[in-house]
């Protein structure tokens, strides 16, 4: 470029021309100085030096994950309430994040102090949206992180030898998240659901899961603590020609869910006090005396229900929802993404009818909900029950404007108003 022509062109962006910019890039209709260059590198990058995911699925995901508010504010999004599981898993998740960035840098320092990680255990009744914050989680890892994720059922977990599945499938699980990549997986984040279903109770004792009870819980330790582990590669040991995947599960984030039904009344006996315990769903509001029990789960209350003490040891955070009260089911029905009635408005909608609920109506389903004792996962079924006759009948019918429930169609079963087109037959 000639000094004369130098002179001439100025930095699209900021307007500034030679001699105030040293260097420029000129295209055939722009040009863009130096310093503009670095402000959009900032731009494009986070401060992890990740590059921002600009598509519009981003939208209501942080670009990064520089504290557990960041977290906390996706699951806010997805589950209502349960103010403590959210912070401890966003606090959980965080430490995962940078235990892994400073884990990496030791490597490479060759300093030797390992940053060990907090599994956490959520313990909550039925319905109230233990799976819902994994899946949240999930979802932010994915889309923030880029860290695997998996999800699995303790239920059917046996000790290797029995009929079922055994422990490994965890992982098998995991590495099949990270796409057969076993570094990925290593990293990764498990949420396993119904864990209180692997404690020892004598009664219930089943020959075909494992003679004492214990046996899934020791295979389960050695995973959740840290451990080399041999896996079968995905299609199990019926292909015994297969080599075996190596894979170590000490940076694992482990995060495990369960009802724990009769936990409360040993947490009762303990503390010696006649208290409402957190598996009680008649409550309409969440008295104190609840939160105390919720809040009073020892590690021996624990070992009392069933679970060997090695594996709680391993779970250090241990953190409890609430029952929902009519508020929660109130929010729970209208105000997340995927709300249930924002479900069925999307649905009718596209027959061009407008689904309406009156307050009356969301407080008879919010009652209806708490007196279930299924937590939200009975409001489905409710709604499904409602619509049901009303989807049949108006469904494609094309001179419905509107229908509205009230809280009459609720309670008493009614039809609810359908308003047709002024010019309809
Ligand atoms: P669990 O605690 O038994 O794992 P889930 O998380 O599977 O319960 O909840 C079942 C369904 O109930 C969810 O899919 C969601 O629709 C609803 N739900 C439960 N709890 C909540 C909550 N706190 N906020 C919003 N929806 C919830």
């Amino acid at each position: 470029m000639t000094k004369k022509r130098q002179k001439d062109i100025a930095c699209s962006f900021c307007g500034k021309s030679h001699p105030e910019i040293h260097r420029m890039v000129a295209g055939p209709q722009v040009c863009i100085c130096e310093k503009c260059i670095v402000s959009c590198k900032k731009l494009l990058l986070n401060q992890q030096g990740k590059t921002v995911l600009s598509s519009s699925k981003m939208e209501d995901f942080p670009t990064a994950f520089s504290k557990p508010a960041d977290l906390r504010d996706v699951l806010d999004q997805y589950v209502v309430g349960q103010d403590r599981a959210k912070k401890a898993l966003s606090v959980a998740a965080y430490h995962h994040y940078k235990r892994l960035q400073e884990n990496d840098q030791k490597n490479s320092d060759k300093e030797n102090i390992q940053l060990q990680k907090s599994n956490v255990l959520l313990i909550g009744p039925t319905g109230t949206g233990k799976t819902l914050l994994a899946q949240a989680l999930s979802k932010f890892l994915a889309k923030v992180l880029d860290v695997p994720f998996a999800m699995t059922d303790a239920t059917t977990l046996t000790e290797a030898g029995y009929v079922g599945e055994d422990v490994d499938s965890i992982l098998v699980s995991l590495i099949a998240a990270a796409r057969g990549d076993v570094a990925r997986a290593q990293k990764g984040v498990v949420y396993i659901d119904e864990f209180d279903k692997i404690a020892r109770r004598g009664q219930n004792a089943s020959i075909t899961r494992d003679v004492s009870g214990e046996g899934v819980q020791q295979a389960l330790l050695k995973v959740l603590e840290g451990s080399l582990c041999h896996v079968p590669p995905r299609g199990g040991r019926k292909h015994p020609q297969q080599d075996f995947l190596q894979i170590d599960t000490s940076q694992i984030l482990f995060i495990c869910g369960g009802a724990f039904c009769g936990l409360e009344s040993i947490v009762r006996q303990r503390m010696g006090r006649n208290a409402m315990g957190f598996t009680a769903t008649k409550t309409t509001s969440i008295s104190s005396q609840d939160e105390n029990i919720a809040l009073s789960v020892q590690p021996q209350d624990l070992v009392k229900f069933g679970l060997i003490p090695e594996l709680i040891g391993r779970l250090p955070m241990i953190t409890t929802l609430n029952p929902l009260s009519e508020e929660d089911f109130l929010h729970v029905l209208t105000s997340p993404k995927n709300a249930l009635t924002k479900q069925y408005q999307a649905l009718f909608r596209v027959d061009g009818v407008d689904l309406r609920f009156t307050q009356g109506a969301l407080r008879a389903l919010a009652k209806q909900g708490v007196q279930s004792k299924m937590g939200a996962r009975g409001l489905r079924g409710t709604l499904e029950e409602i619509m049901f006759a009303v989807t049949y009948a108006v469904a494609g019918d094309g001179f419905v404007k509107e229908i509205v429930f009230t809280e009459q169609s609720i309670v008493q079963g009614r039809t609810p108003q359908i308003v047709r087109w002024e010019n309809a037959a």
